[in-house]
């Protein structure tokens, strides 16, 4: 028995229309504990070297971990993992909701889409009834349409995951959506899914999970749950969410304003978290298993839409980065996105990067087909944002391929205003004045992403623009810490927000599956997984190498142009030596690259020589 496992892998060949079931890997599970571990592992064996992220050998996996579906705070997570079209490299995005508890409760760890079906399908799950549907008459459509569609249809105890129009026509940012208003967001994974034609996926489940010790396993659960519930933070978090966030940025220039050139709004003020709850908001809503739930569902009158959100990263880059400072126009640009199924994160980094290059005269009016794509328009940002989803115009279609390639294609300087790494686009936090945070962005797995190591408190506590060390290990210890509950399949908040002890995680796992592991097995498990994630750029970008950390042009040339970071930015030599303590302190070489005694000591060496080739 398999135990914190539902024990069966779904594979789905969409090519032949053909669905089988086996069994969950138990060395995998003792390796790669679950979610993005067990994502990482499949991708790397068994997506061929070199494979087109939209041809039929790329393959899709999205994967619960053994803490998802389960009686521990936050339990309500899956990952998605696939070769990105993005970047070329590693994609995984985190998703919560309700769909992994359900997967579990259906019988399944973990769904791989392989091949690609001739028609648009939804795949059907019931327990052990799984179908393959024509899903021609969705094609089209919007997610929280089809959402509404499928729950009328099959019943509200199914949980959907969908696409949206974006996914379907390849652009390369398309997010899954779930629970009108989750998403799988970053890298393409939802462009992914739509390549391969399936445009949604139901979910029903009435089976349990096996526990090794229920009573222990409980009580751990129990004292979990009080530690988030007597917590001093809970209030505030449940009230505002991740917007709380907002003023903190704000204040301590990190919020990213107008193509990040600043990291301080003007307008801040009016796009603060209480200026969301009591205009906007209507209830508060949250994952399976939550004890904090910092969804926040809206209404904006003015448009007269619903919307979860916006969130602290929709909010930074729909909003100030794009000069936009009404909360009901971020919450429309929210919604649109979500409909349409884009990642907010990367759309408000590709319009802000147009509307720079706009006033600057590198777009001009004729290729905008005559938006007036000043900062702050939110009227050019609403039609912007539906061209990208079905580039529907030569900007639209330009920008739906991302930031890096928008730029390399338009050149004239507009490079430097690209802010990305590795091709993905940078999330909310602005690094003119933060080591810490511009080197969690530069040596993120998946590219400019901000939830492997949110390091930019520790910037602000210890200095932010020293150069040491012990930066570069706070970043590796929490390049750990936070994708370690990815592999868990829970959410990292009740301890990010609410201080719950990391000291209950490995005594819950061992309960739950009754192998004995200590939290430093599980930081060994989430090292191993960080490094077979790095050989997976290794494979698959030719000459992967330092050149590919660089950071985003403009924090280490450009100064902030206003708030308390003015004036500063981090010279290229440091984020270099930066990069080299971090190299060093992982045990890769000089090009970042990990080494032969690395592999060995994280127990990789075979895995990593048999795949490649
Ligand atoms: S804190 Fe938010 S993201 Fe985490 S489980 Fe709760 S509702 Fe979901």
């Amino acid at each position: 028995m398999l135990y914190g496992y539902a024990g069966h892998i779904l594979r789905v060949d969409l090519t032949s229309g053909t669905v089988s079931s086996e069994p969950t890997p138990e060395a995998v599970t003792h390796d790669f504990l679950g979610g993005r571990g067990l994502g990482a592992y499949l991708l790397w064996t068994e997506v061929p070297r070199g494979a087109d992220p939209l041809g039929p050998d790329n393959k899709l996996f999205i994967s619960t971990g053994p803490l998802s579906g389960t009686f521990f705070p936050g339990s309500g997570k899956l990952d998605v993992t696939t070769k990105s079209p993005q970047t070329g490299g590693y994609a995984s995005a985190s998703m919560g909701g309700l769909l992994s508890a359900e997967l579990k409760f259906a019988g399944y760890d973990a769904i791989i889409l392989e091949g690609i079906s001739p028609k648009p399908v939804y795949l059907f799950i019931d327990d052990d009834r799984v179908e393959l549907r024509d899903a021609r008459e969705y094609w089209g459509m919007g997610s929280f349409a089809l959402e509404r569609i499928l729950k009328q249809r099959l019943g509200e105890d199914f949980q959907i995951a969908t696409i949206g129009p974006a996914g379907e026509v390849g652009v390369k940012y398309a997010c899954i959506n779930h629970d009108y208003g989750r998403q799988a967001g970053r890298g393409g994974v939802g462009t992914v899914m739509g390549a391969k034609r399936v445009k949604a996926i139901t979910v029903h489940g009435t089976n349990g999970i096996p526990i090794a010790d229920t009573d222990s396993f409980i009580g751990i659960g129990k004292t979990a749950f009080k530690a988030c519930k007597e917590a001093e933070a809970l209030d505030a978090w449940i009230r505002y969410g991740t917007m709380t966030v907002t003023s903190w940025c704000d204040r301590n220039g990190a919020l990213p304003t107008r193509n990040f050139q600043a990291g301080s709004f003007e307008h801040g003020p009016s796009i603060y978290a209480p200026v969301f709850r009591d205009t906007i908001v209507v209830t508060d809503k949250g994952c399976f298993g939550c004890p904090s739930p910092c969804g926040k569902y809206a209404h904006a009158p003015r448009y007269d839409i619903y919307v979860e959100g916006p969130e602290y990263e929709t909010n930074g880059m729909l909003g100030s980065n794009l000069g936009l400072s009404d909360i009901q126009d971020i919450a429309r640009a929210n919604q649109l996105c979500d409909e349409f199924g884009l990642d907010t994160i990367s759309t408000g980094g590709c319009i802000a990067w147009a509307m720079e290059c706009f006033e600057r005269g590198v777009l001009t009016p004729a290729q905008t087909n005559g938006l007036d794509l000043h900062f702050g328009n939110a009227e050019a940002v609403f039609a912007l944002i539906e061209q990208i989803a079905h580039r529907s115009t030569w900007l639209g279609d330009l920008l739906a391929e991302g930031v890096r390639v928008a730029a390399n294609r338009i050149q004239q300087g507009s490079e430097a205003w690209a802010i990305h790494v590795k091709g993905m686009e940078q999330s909310a936090y602005d690094t003119h004045s933060a080591t810490s945070m511009l080197l969690a962005y530069m040596t993120a797995d998946v590219g400019a992403h901000h939830n492997r190591a949110w390091a930019i408190t520790y910037d602000i506590a210890v200095g932010r623009d020293a150069v040491t060390p012990e930066k570069a290990a706070k970043v590796i210890e929490l390049q750990h810490i936070r994708p370690l509950m990815d592999a868990l399949g829970c959410c990292r908040l009740q301890w990010v927000e609410l201080d719950m002890p990391l000291d209950l995680y490995a005594p819950a796992l061992a309960a739950l599956t009754g192998v004995e592991r200590s939290w430093d097995d599980l930081l060994h498990i989430s090292e191993r997984i960080w490094n077979l994630t790095r050989m997976i750029w290794v494979r698959e970008i030719e000459g992967f190498g330092r050149a590919w950390d660089a950071p985003p042009v403009r924090f280490v040339s450009e100064p902030a142009t206003q708030g308390p970071t003015a004036g500063k930015y981090t010279p290229p030599e440091a984020a270099q030596q930066m990069l080299d303590y971090y190299y060093e302190q992982r045990g890769w070489s000089r090009e970042g690259i990990p080494t032969p005694e690395t592999l060995a000591r994280l127990g990789l060496s075979d895995l990593v020589e048999a795949f490649m080739k």
